[in-house]
């Protein structure tokens, strides 16, 4: 009779607690990493060889908007794909609990602008069996998972709930509802919710818009609602918050709080994002961090985005120019609405402006003349003249052979193809010093995956892969056992996962075995697994023999085994 469900074989272990590696036999059992060391091969029901390989704790993917894809991706692709075994759901303060009947569909529309996450899909895959957030996290527990998911309470649907989106963001909130908010905020944190997400990006500038154009109702938020969540979740005595905006306003919810804060994002100089720039250079940040926590003794975590930026993007849903005025003005709307805006001439010698101050795309610096025809769709008319005419070429190209400006070159082809015309970036490389930098700065979680986000410009999920395959393979930026730190205790450690992250006895077997010398991501491709008919850009991976979640196996090789071992993992009893 076998002793073990699984024992893997021959591997090297880098458990994520930063003990340098040693090789030893894993053997798991009911769901546990039952012993570490010589195990018998005879002893497993099934035996997975591992010489040559790592074998790791999966990886804690602590920024994604999977709230809705887990209702019809058990395993939350591309994170599955990437040797995530647990993700964080609810972040940036969007979401879609506690939500009154009437107002789903305006819940789904911010979505759908500021998250990108494709409307038809979002209303055709979701049950909605929910209002409350608890009863949310109820339908989140019954639905099969392949990964485990915790939640943060987003604040956006307690505006919407109690006094209503946009009565919020005219006149803000009473002292009453206030109130009310932070008990919701509580009793969503006693049924599970791992601290609360916002986002506070105010007004100017702001990357991320609701689906009108105007600021999501958390941009606006002054220090006495700020203030008031903070102490709210300081008085249940755990829990963290994650906010996207200034560093400076982390540094208030840690002392409001006296709770960790996960503040969004520090971004290496010379990188780009899905937005642009960083507002302030990488070293600064790293010294007001450093200030914040060593000095003045709070726990402000910075989530650091870890991945090289390369974007596709048609202009039929991109909402990625938001920060500037005039791209923003002509990208809100339905597609027919935006076609005649960004016909419109006038609009265009505000868009030449920026380009000419800034430079690049949207003033975030991509450079235009590189971007690539990449795709036209064939449902347009004249679509074989327009490929033939365009698709490969570069914007450079096109307004060089056309005697035009290139924004007039890039637009008047997306505008012929009815905007159903893909554009695509070249890879911009972060220079790797400076990603050393972020990466091993001392608060720095890998990643900003974004995972279920931005589902057709950007491939960020493939943060860990990368961090692996490139950052620690290519450049060495960190030792291996750093990396495995980063990518799965640390993050489980700052969000309150707790007993995950690691690989030991007793643990869950929250497990991968990987290839150290090949794993990589695969080229992205444009997947049509979204419901509605809906496609996704995507980057799966290579080099992972097995994931492995709470002791079953959902990944062999890539190919997924159908298996949903994944857990509701409730904050503060989990
Ligand atoms: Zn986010």
């Amino acid at each position: 009779m076998p002793t073990y469900d699984i024992v893997v074989k021959g591997g090297t272990v880098i458990d994520g607690l930063r003990t340098p590696r040693y090789k030893a036999d894993v053997a798991i059992t009911d769901g546990k990493v039952v012993q570490v060391g010589k195990v018998n091969a005879a002893d497993g029901s099934e035996v997975v060889d591992a010489a040559g390989k790592v074998v790791a704790p999966g990886f804690v993917d602590l920024h994604t908007h999977y709230d809705s894809q887990v209702f019809w991706d058990p395993w939350c692709t591309m994170s599955g794909w990437h040797g995530v075994t647990s993700v964080v759901i609810g972040n940036c303060g969007f979401g879609f609990a506690p939500c009154k009947p009437e107002d789903r569909d305006r819940a789904m529309l911010s979505l759908a602008r500021n998250e990108a996450v494709p409307l038809k899909t979002m209303q055709q895959g979701m049950p909605w069996d929910w209002v409350t957030f608890e009863e949310f996290l109820g339908s989140v527990d019954r639905t099969p998972k392949g990964v485990n998911v915790m939640a943060f309470v987003p604040l956006a649907p307690l505006y919407g709930y109690v006094a209503g989106i946009d009565k919020a963001k005219e006149q803000r909130v009473t002292d009453e509802e206030l109130a009310r908010m932070c008990d919701l905020l509580i009793e969503g944190m006693r049924v599970g919710g791992c601290g609360f997400s916002s986002q506070n990006l105010g007004e100017v500038g702001n990357v991320q818009l609701d689906f009108d154009g105007t600021p999501m109702v958390t941009d606006l938020m002054t220090e006495r609602e700020l203030g008031a969540f903070c102490r709210a979740m300081g008085s249940l005595g755990r829990g963290v918050a994650q906010m996207t905006g200034p560093l400076e306003t982390a540094a208030f919810m840690a002392r409001e709080s006296g709770r960790p804060i996960i503040w969004n994002a520090l971004l290496a100089d010379g990188a780009l994002n899905q937005h642009g720039g960083a507002q302030q250079s990488h070293r600064d940040a790293i010294k007001r961090l450093a200030e914040l926590n060593e000095q003045e003794g709070l726990r402000v975590f910075a989530q650091a985005l870890t991945t090289n930026f390369r974007s596709e993007f048609t202009f039929e849903d991109y909402n990625l120019s938001d920060a500037v005025p005039c791209w923003r003005e002509a990208t809100v709307g339905t597609v027919e609405e935006k076609r005649v805006k960004l016909a419109d001439p006038a609009r265009r010698a505000a868009m030449k402006e920026i380009h000419e101050q800034r430079g690049g795309l949207f003033g975030a610096g991509y450079p235009l003349a590189e971007i690539k025809v990449h795709w036209i769709s064939s449902d347009v008319p004249n679509a074989r003249e327009l490929k033939d005419t365009y698709e490969g070429y570069t914007i450079g190209e096109i307004a060089a052979r056309e005697g035009k400006h290139q924004i007039d070159a890039m637009l008047d082809v997306a505008v012929a193809g009815e905007l159903r015309v893909g554009f695509a970036t070249p890879l911009l490389e972060t220079p790797p010093q400076n990603m050393k930098e972020i990466a091993t700065s001392s608060m720095a979680l890998p990643g900003v995956s974004d995972g279920g986000a931005h589902t057709k410009f950007v491939t960020t999920a493939r943060y860990a892969t990368e961090m692996l395959g490139l950052w620690v393979r290519e450049h060495n930026i960190m030792s291996l056992e750093e990396a495995h730190w980063r990518l799965s205790y640390y993050p489980a450690m700052a969000a309150g996962l707790k007993g995950r992250g690691f690989l030991a006895e007793g643990a869950p077997a929250d497990v991968i075995v990987y290839d150290p010398d090949t794993v990589d991501s695969l080229p992205q491709e444009r997947l049509w697994d979204y419901p509605a008919g809906e496609w996704r850009l995507v980057q799966k991976a290579t080099g992972y023999d097995r994931i492995i979640v709470n002791g079953i196996t959902t990944f062999i090789d890539g190919e997924c085994t159908q298996a949903t071992p994944g857990r509701l993992l409730r904050h503060g009893t989990d």
